[in-house]
């Protein structure tokens, strides 16, 4: 088993701001036992595995992930303007194995929280002291009537990375000149506020420099989105009137039905044909956590926000996306930020302490060009409103988005720590 030492420790926390939510002294050098197992080797799975190892390497950790690579879906938009490969957004895990945790690569069926095990496909039960659930997001199937399983064969979704976001790849570089493409945004909640919007601007650099003559179209279910203003002004001055939006309140509540064999999508006074068609559709927790009972009417998972343990079953946490709706968007940097503090929790906990209390970061880049990025940041914490009910909330005025009329060279330079942004997030995840 890989031992990490005091100072590749304190590297790590200076890394990922562990300090604030574990005290060295109590962490470091404990003798406890205990068996950690979590479900979804994602960003927020692989964070919190690596840091429940890192704070007490005498924990057996173990991931059970149902994919032998992971690809991240920040900066899978990047591909589309021709920034990225996949390639270089995928990771294995060998260094999550190097570092003493085992991975498992098989689809976890069921948690049995009264019994403390989890079940898999392959016919494994493991069993834990506390398990940590990080499935990201399911997709409610014609939760946009016509839009199901096997509509995103030919339509994608592209928002869980991969052979989704080459499908769509494929169909903008198959497109003549003067099509349209079309996204339909989905409602609140869902993984990533800003990615559809980011998707319109790179498509649309992809196409200014390809197909001129094309449009891309947002057909939406909301009446207003993430960082609205920097992305219309930044749309309108990159690509002129190439990008339309279309709000719900136009549409009469947004798209209703879509119809895949001729890629339209309808709305209650009005349809669009798309020569490229892409859904975001509405969301849900992963699939295991609703199969595990782990869900609320909402079809995502109450948690304390202290510990990020269920509020519906013992010795559960649950982290990432999945989360019920809060001030925590659904985002990658979230999804790492409540895996710290849920490994801090679990830590404490098997070692009989009182969890400390923790607070939640984000920051999120998105893209308009290559050259301009704006970004949204904030720190929360846990607080309780006039009526006792646990709330997490933005500290002070820290939540922020970029600044309107930035000059060139603001907005070049947060394209630039987008780069880095990445590599930080993926180096806690998968490093
Ligand atoms: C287009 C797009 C752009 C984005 N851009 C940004 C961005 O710029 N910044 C940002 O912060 N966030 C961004 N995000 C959001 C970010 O990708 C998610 O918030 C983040 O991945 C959530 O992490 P997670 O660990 O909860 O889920 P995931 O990263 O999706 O991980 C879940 C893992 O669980 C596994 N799994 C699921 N069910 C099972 C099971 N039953 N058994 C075993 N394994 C299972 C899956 O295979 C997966 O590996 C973007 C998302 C999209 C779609």
């Amino acid at each position: 088993m890989a031992t990490i030492n005091r100072r590749r420790f304190i590297q790590m926390a200076a890394l990922g701001g562990l300090t604030a939510a574990v005290p060295f002294s109590k962490a470091w050098g404990s003798q406890s036992r205990g068996r950690v197992v979590v479900v979804g080797g994602g960003t927020g799975g692989a964070t919190a595995a690596r840091y429940v190892k890192a704070i007490d390497p005498a924990i057996d950790v173990t991931i059970i992930e149902m994919e032998p690579k992971h690809t991240t879906c920040y900066m899978s938009n990047w591909t589309l303007a021709e920034m990225r490969d996949l390639d270089s957004l995928t990771h294995t895990f060998d260094n999550t194995r190097a570092r003493g945790i085992n991975v498992i690569i098989d689809k976890a069926t069921r948690i049995d929280a009264e019994k403390q095990t989890v079940h898999t496909a392959g016919g494994q039960a493991i069993e834990y002291d506390r398990v940590i659930v990080a499935p990201g997001i399911d997709f409610v199937w014609n939760g946009l009537e016509g839009y199901d399983e096997a509509a995103a064969e030919v339509i994608p979704h592209a928002w869980k990375a991969g052979p989704q976001t080459l499908l769509l790849q494929q169909q903008l570089a198959a497109m003549d000149d003067g099509g349209v493409v079309v996204i339909t945004a989905p409602p609140n909640p869902f993984r990533c506020p800003p990615g559809p919007y980011e998707r319109a601007a790179l498509i649309a650099h992809y196409l200014q420099r390809h197909k001129p003559k094309s449009k891309v179209m947002i057909l939406d279910a909301k009446d207003a989105f993430s960082k609205q203003g920097l992305f219309t002004a930044g749309w309108t001055r990159h690509y002129g009137d190439m990008i339309e939006w279309v709000g719900a309140f136009d549409t009469g509540g947004g798209p209703e039905r879509v119809s895949v064999d001729d890629r339209t999508v309808h709305m209650a006074f009005d349809s669009v044909q798309a020569d490229v068609l892409n859904v975001v559709p509405p969301q849900k927790a992963g699939q295991i956590a609703i199969d595990s009972g782990l869900t609320d009417a909402s079809g995502w998972c109450p948690v304390d926000f202290h510990t990020l343990e269920s509020t519906i079953a013992k010795n559960v946490h649950v982290i990432g996306d999945a989360i019920v709706s809060s001030a925590l968007p659904k985002s990658g940097y979230i999804a790492a930020s409540t895996a710290k503090v849920a490994a801090a929790a679990v830590v404490d906990l098997i070692n009989g302490r009182e969890p400390r209390e923790g607070s939640f970061f984000n920051t999120c880049y998105s893209l308009l060009t290559p050259n301009h990025s704006i970004s949204v940041s904030g720190v929360y914490r846990v607080a309780h409103d006039d009526a006792g009910a646990q709330i997490v909330q933005g500290v002070g005025d820290s939540v922020a988005v970029s600044r309107a009329g930035a000059e060139d060279w603001e907005q070049f330079r947060e394209a630039r720590y987008a780069g880095t942004w990445y590599n930080n997030l993926v180096a806690q995840a998968f490093g």
